[in-house]
């Protein structure tokens, strides 16, 4: 059988395949590259065209591709089975893999939960402690609230939806989603005229505090992205508000739900976000870099206290009835392990300290230009908005797309990025070498500064 020529792939792509978060009228006429393989920090397309890989193939990889002990311990894996269920039955990996990740969670996590993506960590969450008010020793309620923060990014499927307020995304859902109460995000780029930063910031505090008392009777748990809101534009929050967010729901005992699909794994510095605080959740969510990026593997752990309330004689119906068919997958979790063990062996903790000191020094040249509203950054999560006026300040127009003109321009100089709406993303893994860091900043730097010089703000 012959492989079809790139101009075939080229033509099925765009007759069969539907990309997704992708506006697919302006995808067909782009010819984006196809991407065939990859080695360690770059990605090789079907015309052997080589890019760096900017954004950790959407904020996932760990360790780079094709990295040999990975590769090997799903090989190693794959000669023994490739799927078996975790639905009354276990599997090797699956519970190696548990217990590594209560090892390495903050204080009080005991339990694993299994599933596939990101947003079934969260629905999972959110179904977990929706039940678990109903059955919990102390008082059984129904509690159906949750509380969010503003611009909360949390997944795709309808209760992660629900527990978003992303607009683009999330408004024409809007009639399909359960209530809600949100608070103001502390990081919001876009902060109320009559006040300066630290009057933000104080007021997004008592905000959280003020929303929470008063429907805590109601909340059955707050959904948080732990230090960065990432869909949101990379927002960091100030210190000490997920330690204040904690404070005040332990105060009501909320269960707090941090979502660290897209922070955790040394995104930030540490191996989770909440250890920077001290804070222990109730309910944790992990996903994108737990196999290291390799294969679809997620999890949602819990604490004894949750976790015990679903323990009943089966008749008494205490189960949660919930779970995928890929859960726990056996290879996914054979890479998650060998990604783990990676961690330590090459220092990837310190590898993002050095790194995101590279960064900043790197990216400091834009702190100036009359383009860039803002750059935030918390370890290897790095935004930069893109202003059409500073002060004050003025968005560009959408029809600009002035976000994926960078994307493009970025492209053209063998790095590949991927925006959120004017911010432009640099997500590079955890293990990336500083020659590429370098490098990936100075195309981007480039990139900005051609697509702004050129677009006509008339
Ligand atoms: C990406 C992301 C999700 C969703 O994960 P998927 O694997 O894409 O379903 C959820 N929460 C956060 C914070 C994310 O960044």
């Amino acid at each position: 059988m012959t492989s079809p020529t790139p101009q075939q792939l080229r033509q099925w792509d765009n007759e069969h395949v539907w990309h997704p978060f992708t506006a697919m009228q302006a995808y067909r006429e782009e010819e984006a590259p196809i991407i065939e393989r990859g080695k360690g920090f770059y990605l090789f397309d079907v015309e052997g065209q080589r890019y760096l890989d900017g954004i950790s193939s959407l904020w996932c990889n760990v360790h780079g591709h094709g990295v040999p002990e990975i590769d090997d311990a799903i090989r190693e894996q794959l000669d023994r089975i490739s799927h078996s269920t975790l639905l009354g039955l276990s599997s090797p990996p699956s519970i190696e893999l548990a217990q590594k990740l209560v090892e390495l969670s903050p204080p009080g996590l005991t339990k694993v939960f299994y599933s596939d993506s990101g947003s079934t960590a969260v629905e999972s969450a959110l179904k977990i402690a929706y039940q678990y008010h109903q059955q919990k020793s102390s008082k059984s309620e129904v509690r159906r609230l949750f509380g969010t923060v503003r611009g909360a990014y949390h997944g795709d499927t309808i209760g992660s939806v629900s527990v978003g307020s992303i607009e683009l995304f999330h408004t024409v859902y809007r009639k399909l989603l359960f209530e809600t109460v949100s608070v103001p995000s502390p990081a919001a780029f876009h902060r109320p005229e009559n006040m300066s930063k630290e009057e933000s910031i104080q007021h997004c505090f008592s905000e959280a505090e003020r929303v929470i008392t008063q429907n805590a009777d109601q909340m059955a748990a707050f959904v948080i992205e732990p230090l960065v809101q990432g869909a949101a534009g990379i927002l960091v929050h100030p210190d000490g508000y997920l330690k204040h967010v904690r404070e005040v729901t332990s105060r009501f005992g909320i269960p707090l739900i941090a979502d660290e699909v897209a922070v955790g794994f040394g995104r930030t510095g540490t191996m989770f976000a909440c250890e920077q605080e001290e804070v222990q959740p109730d309910l944790m969510c992990v996903a994108k870099g737990l196999t290291g990026g390799y294969l679809p593997v997620a999890a949602t752990l819990a604490t004894d206290e949750i976790y015990n309330a679903f323990l009943d004689a089966p008749s008494a119906g205490k189960t949660f009835f919930h779970g995928h068919t890929f859960t726990g997958n056996p290879l996914g979790c054979a890479a998650a392990l060998a990604s783990i063990k990676l961690f330590k062996e090459n220092q990837i903790l310190d590898r993002v300290h050095s790194n995101s000191e590279l960064i900043a020094d790197k990216l400091s040249s834009l702190a100036e230009h009359p383009h860039v509203g803002e750059i935030r950054q918390k370890g290897q999560m790095v935004g930069i908005e893109l202003v059409a006026n500073r002060d004050p300040v003025a968005c560009y127009l959408a029809e600009h797309r002035i976000g994926h003109l960078v994307t493009l321009a970025a492209r053209k100089r063998g790095v590949i990025l991927r925006p959120l709406g004017d911010v432009v993303v640099l997500m590079p893994a955890p293990a990336m070498p500083p020659n590429l860091v370098e490098e990936l900043c100075d195309v981007a730097v480039e990139a900005i500064e051609e697509v702004t010089a050129s677009v006509s703000l008339n």
